[in-house]
């Protein structure tokens, strides 16, 4: 709970959001010798050289999501998440979406986060072993798709794959090789890009491993 205060102190305002928030325990997700820093406003390790991405910044990104086109239910549609990590970002989608595709490169992690996850029994999650530079056609369109890894540019499968009317939100890799979070919107088959604050995240990799 003192993280969600912290949450909104540092700006976030989606209830949808902070209850999403309240509900996952990221203690859950992290190696048990970091338990104790699991509701700290910080990244952390979570193995093959990844990390877990700070609460604010999961918190922020899905908030830009659910400011795009929502039901009446005020849920997202179909959400695509590249980069599955230890699966947090998933699970927290799971109480914002009605269905979630999180893809990720490293067979290592999609096993964790299948572990993870496993407890939870949601239901509207699909964990898939891929490369997420080509999105997941399947799934699409998409109402939102959110990545947890930063690339030169979004892929144009991204775009490709976006329903009219939804978000990508996605760090990427600017002049001077530093990292801010991009938000695209479609509308009307137009896409908008508009650059926010600086970021830092892994990097987008291409194939798997
Ligand atoms: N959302 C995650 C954050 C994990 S870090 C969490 O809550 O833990 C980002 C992840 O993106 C890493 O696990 C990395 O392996 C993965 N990644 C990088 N490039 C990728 C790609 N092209 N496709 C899928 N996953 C990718």
């Amino acid at each position: 709970m003192r993280m969600v205060q912290k949450l909104g102190a540092l700006g976030v305002r989606d209830p949808r959001v902070l209850a999403a928030m309240s509900a996952v325990e990221r203690h859950r997700f992290v190696d048990s010798a970091l338990v104790n820093q699991a509701y700290e406003d910080t990244s952390l390790p979570i193995g093959l050289g990844q990390t877990i991405s700070k609460p604010n910044v999961v918190a922020r990104m899905i908030e830009l999501l659910l400011a795009g086109h929502t039901g009446a239910d005020g849920r997202l549609g179909r959400v695509l998440e590249v980069g599955t990590g230890c699966g947090y970002q998933a699970a927290v989608l799971s109480r914002v979406a009605k269905e979630v595709y999180s893809i990720e490169r490293l067979r290592g992690l999609h096993d964790r986060a299948r572990d993870n996850l496993r407890h939870l029994r949601l239901a509207n999650v699909h964990l898939l072993f891929g490369d997420g530079m080509a999105g997941f056609p399947q799934g699409a369109p998409y109402a939102g798709i959110i990545a947890a890894a930063g690339g030169d540019a979004v892929p144009p499968q991204w775009t490709e794959q976006l329903a009219e009317g939804g978000r990508i939100v996605a760090p990427m890799v600017m002049a001077q090789g530093r990292q801010a979070l991009v938000m695209i919107e479609k509308t009307a088959g137009r896409l908008v890009q508009t650059v926010l604050e600086s970021v830092h995240f892994v990097p987008l990799k291409s194939g798997t491993a």
